[in-house]
């Protein structure tokens, strides 16, 4: 064999082995049945040691922190936050942080925990935030949709906004992008249970351009396992469909766990009470232990 044939051979070789371990061209979707080999019988748990059995419903799947908003999976009328309020009447709010509007609105926990958010930033000397957009009812929504068209803006009811749980961040100085407030945010967000929704390298998951604004709350220690395995929500839930996963934070250990809801069903948490449980807005809950 010629010389050349020989290294056109190892060559093709070479490309045959690249292309088998690629990655499959990435197209990314949480699936409306079950993704993988698990068994769903729809059973009640049974409780182990030191836990107790309760009753969870099948309409939990669309309540909670944890619901999953995106264009395949809208929020169901009434399961916004509940507690939605003025951030102009939140005076302590106000007086950290730049509205853009006076009519700008957003759960009144998720605004407690952003201006904590801020006032460490404060301290670091990065206090120029501005808030651009919070909550938005659905005309709201559905004016924005007429108004940007559906490459800006989503209908009703598939924005991260109808749930009350994000906000969109500015900085007085600059674009957000580039600014210290847009920089902190990114580095330390997390560490309050905020996620930047939309990064620039996962516009293919998400379907969403990099959008360096828009902050999510979805609580510790969902933010920080995520921050953790570089996953957006849509690659966590898919996670959490394989195995549960876990993660200790200050020396508190948290479990957080998926299950399907087919029907009604028991559930097993831990008996002291330290569990919180929320709607995927999908197929099922989620569990999120905290062991002390
Ligand atoms: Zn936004």
């Amino acid at each position: 064999m010629k010389k050349w044939m020989v290294v056109l051979v190892v060559l093709l070789g070479i490309a045959l082995l690249v292309t088998r371990y690629l990655p499959d061209s990435f197209d990314y979707k949480i699936g409306r049945g079950f993704a993988h080999d698990r068994v769903i019988d729809g059973k009640d748990e049974v409780a182990g040691k030191n836990e107790i059995l309760v009753d969870v419903s099948k309409s939990q799947i669309y309540q909670g922190d944890l619901l999953l908003i995106n264009k395949d999976y809208p929020l169901v009328d009434g399961n916004e936050a509940q507690d939605i309020v003025k951030l102009v009447d939140y005076s302590t709010f106000a007086s950290q942080i730049v509205l853009l509007d006076r009519s700008l609105s957003l759960s009144q926990d998720v605004a407690e925990r952003f201006l904590t958010m801020v006032k460490d930033a404060n301290v670091e000397g990065i206090d120029h935030f501005m808030a651009s957009s919070g909550y938005r009812t659905n005309q709201e929504q559905d004016n924005l949709y007429d108004e940007k068209g559906s490459e800006y803006a989503m209908p009703a009811g598939y924005s991260e906004h109808n749930l009350g749980l994000a906000l969109d961040v500015g900085s007085t100085q600059s674009g957000i992008e580039k600014s210290e407030e847009g920089v902190w945010l990114r580095d330390n967000a997390w560490k309050y249970g905020f996620i930047l929704r939309y990064p620039k390298n996962k516009e293919k998951i998400t379907s969403i351009k990099y959008e360096p604004w828009h902050f999510r709350y979805i609580g510790l220690p969902h933010s920080a396992i995520m921050e953790e395995h570089d996953m957006v929500l849509e690659e966590y839930y898919e996670a959490l469909r394989d195995e549960p996963l876990s993660i200790t934070i200050e020396g508190q250990h948290y479990n957080v766990r998926y299950h399907p809801m087919l029907n009604d069903k028991k559930i097993a948490v831990p008996a002291d009470g330290d569990y919180t449980i929320s709607g995927n807005n999908v197929d099922g809950v989620i569990v999120t232990e905290r062991h002390r």
